[in-house]
């Protein structure tokens, strides 16, 4: 399939995003790739073909640093105000069109609308907080403990970054990197996911209507995620990684990046625990309990994967669950009834069914679901299994999927030791009517994120991210977001 950059003139309602091919975004000029070749995009609810993004080679890479490089002064030295305006009017233009971004969303990555229309909003919600952040980037001053200075520090953008965001959250993940990298005066090449790239190609047009300068934001898709992010981080220019996406990807690039010594913000896998104590509000329980497990089919960093329930309320707990659950809609993520869409890929189905059947294996019990589906469309049916051990695969892998596993225990101790016996730290989620049992739970637990009588946690305006191996650095949150994206200065002043 070729790509003609007359097709690129879009059209600003994003009704027809679909309907053709795009282009990599380098300059604020869509273009083919250089050798022409193209990346298909699947609909995971029916397997078909939807479009086909360039597929970027190591020349496009090239182009795409040498046009973030352009504009970097001038967007640096561009006063805080105005990027906070152009960054509100992202925020604004995005809330206008959310419903059909998020269709594209849904139509992509195959979520139901409603998570979508939650993504878009959570998405926006970033340029929102960071054109608020982005006047107030402050600086230090003081006085030397020997008196013979004033020290002086300076806040500065860290230069050319390159962002890598996953396939679950295809807006979100973006503008969490795109907007504090705005605020804080750098300039970027967003390299999405190859499952997903239509919300990130819908977004840089929009961004562009927004006033963002071309060159500031560059989007390039590719096949070949190595080659093409070496090549990009081997520039001397380039001084910045953000990556989210999985441990495995994480270690690589972490080692490409120690090549070049560049700042590196990581945002990992996950294997959240789900702690349920005798003395939860059952009902509050299951509700958070299907947010955190079904928010986006159990396809998220921070998915309940381990459900902890104490003795005393545990029957009670799985009957509630199972029930939820197997009342699920599951369906085409367009489609408006849908409460459970496809998963991502054939791959991600097996896996989940890999793990699935490892577990029945090993002694759990699955009370519904827990079969592949005959037919088009890479659905697994919303399941729940009891007596999971501890041995069982899918309490150390990330399952990314419609799976909820239940696992009794008896004292504080026991749960705690179990929740931290895993490498990820990313979330935890605890239900308990006893608050200082909550918050000495919390405060226990390796987690960088805990969500309290909740089951959700994301905010644009706290610190998102994992200790362990789940991550390094954060997100959002005030400070620590847009700090990822700037180097401290310090000046000796004699006065
Ligand atoms: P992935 O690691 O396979 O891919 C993530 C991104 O990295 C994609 O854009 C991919 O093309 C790119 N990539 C793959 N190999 C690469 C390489 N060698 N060099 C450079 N880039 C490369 O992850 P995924 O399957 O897209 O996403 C799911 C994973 O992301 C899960 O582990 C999930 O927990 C994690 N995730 C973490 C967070 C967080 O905030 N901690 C949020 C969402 C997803």
């Amino acid at each position: 399939m070729n790509i003609s950059p007359e097709l690129f003139d879009m059209d600003p309602d994003m009704s027809d995003y679909t309907t053709f091919s795009h282009g990599l975004y380098i300059g604020g000029k869509w273009r083919p790739s250089s050798d022409g070749r193209v990346i298909e995009v699947i609909d995971p609810s029916t397997e078909a073909v939807i479009a086909a993004v360039p597929d970027a080679t190591l020349a496009d890479a090239a182009a795409a640093v040498e046009a973030a490089a352009e504009p970097a002064t001038g967007w640096r030295e561009t006063p805080p105000r105005r990027r906070s305006e152009i960054l509100r009017r992202c925020f604004e233009l995005m809330t206008e069109r959310a419903e059909t971004l998020a269709a594209l969303i849904s139509l992509e990555n195959g979520k139901a609308l409603r998570d979508a229309r939650g993504e878009v909003a959570y998405a926006a919600e970033f340029f929102r907080w960071n054109a608020e952040e982005a006047v107030r980037i402050s600086g230090e001053f003081g006085l030397a403990p020997s008196g013979a200075n004033r020290i002086v520090v300076d806040y500065q953008p860290i230069g050319i970054c390159v962002l890598i965001t996953p396939w679950n959250f295809p807006a979100a993940m973006a503008t969490r990197k795109i907007a504090p990298a705005l605020a804080a005066g750098c300039t970027v090449i967003l390299k999405p996911a190859s499952e997903t790239p239509l919300t990130a190609y819908a977004l840089a047009a929009l961004y562009e209507e927004a006033g963002v300068p071309p060159g500031v934001v560059n989007v390039i898709t590719t096949s070949s995620p190595g080659p093409v992010t070496a090549a990009m981080l081997a520039d001397a220019r380039v001084r910045k990684l953000s990556f989210t996406g999985s441990t495995g990807v994480g270690r690589v690039l972490l080692a490409e990046a120690a090549k070049h010594v560049i700042s590196c913000s990581m945002e990992l896998g996950g294997n959240a625990p789900f702690i349920v104590f005798d003395d939860a509000d059952l009902e509050a329980a299951l509700d958070g309990a299907m947010i955190a497990k079904m928010r986006n089919a159990g396809e998220a960093c921070t998915a309940a994967n381990r459900l902890y329930v104490q003795a005393g309320i545990h029957d009670a707990f799985a009957e509630g669950l199972r029930k939820r659950m197997a009342a699920l809609n599951v369906g085409p993520g367009t489609d408006s009834e849908t409460e459970c869409g496809p998963m991502i890929t054939r791959k991600a189905v097996d896996k989940i069914d890999r793990l699935v059947q490892d577990a029945a294996d090993r002694g759990a019990k699955i009370l519904c679901g827990g079969a592949v589906p005959e037919g088009r469309g890479y659905y697994y049916p919303p399941t729940v299994l009891r007596d999971v051990p501890a041995e069982a695969a899918m309490a150390h892998e990330e399952i990314f999927g419609p799976v909820a596993p239940i696992s009794r225990f008896e004292g504080e101790a026991e749960v705690i030791a179990k929740a931290n016996d895993t490498e990820y730290g990313l979330a935890a989620y605890i239900y308990t009517r006893d608050l200082a049992r909550g918050m000495r739970v919390a405060s226990k637990i390796e987690s960088g994120m805990i969500a309290l009588n909740r089951g959700l946690m994301s905010d644009p305006a706290a610190p998102f991210g994992g200790v362990k191996q789940s991550g390094l650095g954060r997100e959002g949150g005030q400070k620590h977001g847009i700090a990822e994206f700037m180097e401290a200065k310090y000046v000796a002043v004699t006065i």
